[in-house]
């Protein structure tokens, strides 16, 4: 049988450096467990305007529909803040969502011990947290028509849809429900079916897949009450599924319950392929960092939690993964810092690449 596919994509800025990161523990993978990928890489952002005049080419997007994932560095960068809309490097990446169809956005929010005291919040409501948000990213209000800003009276008025269709509402739920099947068995769905008749049919809708997963306990929350429940007490949570607006708060609010932009992983899913893996795209959260880029300054962890991600959602190897984020864990505990998770106490921050030397040191010292 062949080896999985996977496309590396490492676009701009600080991208292709955490990326070099990642390759390392690929490699590892390859060297000392047998699992073994076929990686290519392409362009995509501000590079590939350099060199193709788009931020992503047809072949590069062929690529992606082909491949068993595609892992993603970053886009984006001063340099082109000026282009045209249409050829901006964000565009790159809202292509290969949209065109791949990934309509589950997994944002986990876990808190590594060794980093509790980075939290706004107190170190016992968010030592040891690991839940994970799934925001649907297709539909919903920032993609319903009717859309604009039009003229009515002697104002203006602008106008947005909230839209969501069973089918839409169906394939994000099971895909939550699935996920909580691999975890703690608790999903919780959010919305506000007190104020909107989209989150009526959202409750029914998500009640209803439910049948399908005795096992699940199913709990629903309007909303603003969960996101008063997530800065309280966020451990009460496994899964929480919602839609693409509270999706985007809820998922950037949890993610800072947990400290630094640079240790925040993302997957976004689509529907299964041909051969039951489904459309995915690996990804940090965060952006190219041009402040920071080409210093050996970045953290690649966000980077390499999301090849974590990869291993347990597209390639089936959930021991590998939580082996790879002991590893982390074990370097964070040993002290290993990057300048983002400097705290006070005046330890000398590692390089970028030597952060990646010390989580491959850490998985060997695992075997
Ligand atoms: P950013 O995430 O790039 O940076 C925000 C701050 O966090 C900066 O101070 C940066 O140095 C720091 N930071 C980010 N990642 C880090 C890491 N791994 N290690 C250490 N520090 C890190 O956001 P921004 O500055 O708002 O945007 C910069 C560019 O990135 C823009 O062009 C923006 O459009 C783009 N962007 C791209 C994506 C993406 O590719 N998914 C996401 C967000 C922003």
């Amino acid at each position: 049988m062949s080896n999985p596919s996977l496309l590396i994509l490492p676009g701009d800025g600080i991208g292709p450096e955490v990326m070099a990161e990642v390759r390392k523990v690929i490699d590892w993978y390859g060297e000392n467990r047998g699992l073994n990928f076929d990686v290519s890489e392409g362009l995509v952002g501000g590079c590939s305007y350099d060199e193709h005049g788009t931020p992503l080419t047809d072949e590069t997007m062929a690529r992606a529909q082909e491949a068993d994932a595609v892992l993603l560095g970053a886009v984006g960068g001063p340099k082109y803040d000026n282009l045209d809309f249409s050829v901006k490097p964000e565009r790159g990446l809202l292509r290969l969502r949209k065109e791949m169809d990934l309509f589950a956005n997994l944002r986990p929010a876990q808190c590594f011990d060794a980093l509790a005291d980075f939290s706004s919040l107190k170190k016992d409501v968010v030592a040891g947290l690991d839940i994970m948000i799934v925001r649907e990213l297709t539909s919903g209000i920032y993609f319903g028509e009717p859309r604009g800003i039009i003229e009515e009276g002697n104002e203006r008025v602008g106008i947005n849809t909230q839209r969501y269709t069973e089918s839409e509402i169906d394939r994000v739920a099971r895909s939550a429900f699935e996920l909580a099947m691999r975890r703690g068995k608790k999903l919780c769905s959010m919305e506000k079916a007190n104020v909107m008749e989209s989150g009526v049919l959202w409750r029914e809708v998500v009640t209803e897949v439910g049948k399908d997963y005795p096992e699940v306990e199913l709990s629903h929350m309007y909303a603003d009450a969960g996101a008063m429940q997530l800065c309280r007490w966020p451990k009460q949570f496994d899964v929480i599924v919602t839609d693409n607006l509270f999706g985007d708060l809820l998922s950037d609010a949890a993610a800072m319950l947990t400290g630094s932009l640079g240790m925040l992983p993302s997957a976004s899913l689509g529907a299964p392929m041909a051969n039951g893996r489904p459309k995915a795209l690996y990804e940090p959260v965060h952006g190219s960092a041009p402040d920071i880029a080409g210093q050996g300054k970045a953290n690649p962890i966000a980077c390499v939690l999301s090849f974590a991600m990869a291993l347990r959602y597209s390639f089936d190897q959930g021991d590998e993964a939580t082996r790879l984020e002991q590893a982390i864990e074990k370097v964070l505990a040993d002290g290993v810092r990057t300048a983002d998770l400097l705290g006070e106490d005046g330890v000398t921050p590692v390089s970028t690449s030597e952060m990646g030397d010390k989580i491959v040191e850490a998985l060997t010292a695992s075997l």
